[in-house]
């Protein structure tokens, strides 16, 4: 079956099953893009790197509650069940889709608790997400590199200033996945030449 490629990236309060949502990102193959900021996590349980590294690099800081469609392009910043209704109605416009991330260990879990359980994630989500961090291994490639430097060698500086510009920097969940989407596509194209 075909199913549309989604890149993923989320941004917790801590690696702990007590860790809540703070933000989260999809972009597609075709550049189509969800962009969710939570107003239901409590800043305070943040310890200071977060602080530092993720709430510092939100787009949405100084906002109210919103959303803005514009085809499928939705920014939002609400709760975690306004959130989760967005994505359904999002991922139905899209039709069937797999999960792309990078070392989602701790994302997908936090990306099925917003649905109740793995079970009951919207139909059109396939349930094994793949990850970047094995890909890059079974290239042969080290899978603890910085992806921003193995991006920027391959795409060049002004594509991270391009993707500076739309979301901030490193640990904004949309710059993370622009990351990982430019990441899987040098080594399918530049590298092995292999789509997969
Ligand atoms: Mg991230």
């Amino acid at each position: 079956m075909k199913r549309l490629r989604l890149y993923f990236d989320t941004e917790f309060t801590e690696l702990s099953k007590k860790g809540k949502l703070i933000s989260l990102a999809f972009v597609s193959e075709n550049d189509e893009i969800f962009y969710a900021e939570f107003d239901d996590f409590a800043a305070k349980t943040c310890n200071k790197w977060v602080m530092e590294n993720v709430i510092s690099n939100l787009l949405f800081k100084e906002r109210e509650t919103f959303i803005k469609t514009s085809g499928n392009i939705c920014y939002m910043k609400d709760d975690s069940g306004k959130i989760a209704n967005a994505l359904c109605n999002w991922f139905s416009e899209l039709g069937n889709v797999e999960i792309y991330a990078d070392c989602p260990a701790f994302d997908w879990v936090f990306f099925c608790n917003l649905f109740g359980t793995a079970f009951n994630i919207p139909k059109e989500v396939f349930y094994i997400p793949f990850d970047l961090a094995t890909f890059l291994k079974y290239r042969g490639i080290d899978p603890d590199i910085s992806r921003e430097s193995f991006v920027e060698k391959h795409k060049g500086q002004a594509f991270i200033k391009k993707i500076r510009l739309k979301a901030a920097g490193l640990h904004n969940a949309l710059y993370d996945t622009f990351l990982v989407k430019a990441a899987f596509e040098i080594i399918e194209t530049e590298i092995t030449g292999v789509l997969i």
